[in-house]
């Protein structure tokens, strides 16, 4: 993974106010501090509800190498009369630098595509940000040992039209469902097989150049305790976390795996 910086991801879904996300993003700041975190062996970023982007701002701006923000949705649209929708535009104002696209529970309970997906990867790119494209199988899928089939083709639907160099800079994260808050963390091997999948099948697509780029990160039940183990494996860039992200000393064991 040389050329690869890791991300550790902090999915904060609908947690937290914004007095509290400033408290969590003070602690944080201070916990990596302690911990002698080194940005350049893994960045840093958390994913707060809108709501919390300027609070978030406020406390990390000005120290643009240190913790990173970014949103956990964006609108296909560029403006205009679609009530209740945020814009790339207006993320990447308040100083964004990733947006998640695809969660799985945005897939589940709001019905996203893969072409949504698409939709909101490129307004990502569009805006000057970088998706996290999230892509993964529910239980159903794993048993039935289809995940690395059912995964490829929510990368190609996901990244569909999006050029060699586009796709080199983007990130993309494997969640199983079944992995998700519930404590069952995939195996390191499990981890491996689907981020090598989609790693190769970025090379097929878009050559080697993008293939050694593009960073693929791991997300279900990542834990201080278990990330180095998953962090060992070749074809893991990273981690996208919910839970654990929640809590400054926890999220900050996870990004000082190294
Ligand atoms: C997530 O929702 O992206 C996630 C990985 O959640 P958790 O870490 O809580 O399983």
């Amino acid at each position: 993974r040389a050329p690869r910086v890791p991300l550790m991801a902090g999915n904060w879904k609908m947690n937290l106010n914004h007095q509290e996300a400033v408290v969590l993003v003070q602690k944080l700041a201070v916990t990596l501090s302690d911990k002698k975190h080194d940005f350049a062996k893994a960045e840093v970023a958390v994913i707060p509800p809108f709501t919390d982007l300027r609070s978030v701002q406020s406390v990390v701006s000005g120290d643009r190498l240190g913790i990173k923000y970014g949103a956990q949705d964006v609108s296909v649209h560029e403006s205009g009369a679609y009530t209740g929708e945020i814009s790339a535009g207006m993320l990447a104002k308040l100083g964004c630098s990733y947006v998640v696209v695809g969660h799985s529970e945005r897939r589940e309970y709001h019905a996203e595509t893969d072409e949504v997906v698409n939709a909101k990867a490129k307004a990502t790119i569009k805006g000057g940000m970088t998706p996290i494209v999230c892509v993964g199988e529910g239980l159903d899928v794993r048993k039935a040992g289809e995940q690395v089939t059912h995964c490829l083709a929510q990368v190609d639907g996901s990244l569909a039209g999006l050029t060699a160099e586009q796709v080199a800079a983007l990130v993309i994260a494997y969640e199983p469902v079944w992995a998700i808050g519930t404590g069952e963390v995939a195996t390191p091997e499990d981890a491996q097989e689907v981020c090598h999948a989609i790693r190769e099948r970025v090379r097929e697509v878009h050559g080697d150049a993008s293939a050694d780029a593009v960073r693929v990160l791991y997300g279900g039940s990542v834990k201080a305790g278990n990330i180095g183990g998953i962090m060992a494996k070749p074809d893991v860039d990273g981690a996208l976390v919910g839970g654990a992200s929640l809590q400054a000393d926890e999220f900050g064991g996870i990004c000082r795996f190294y």
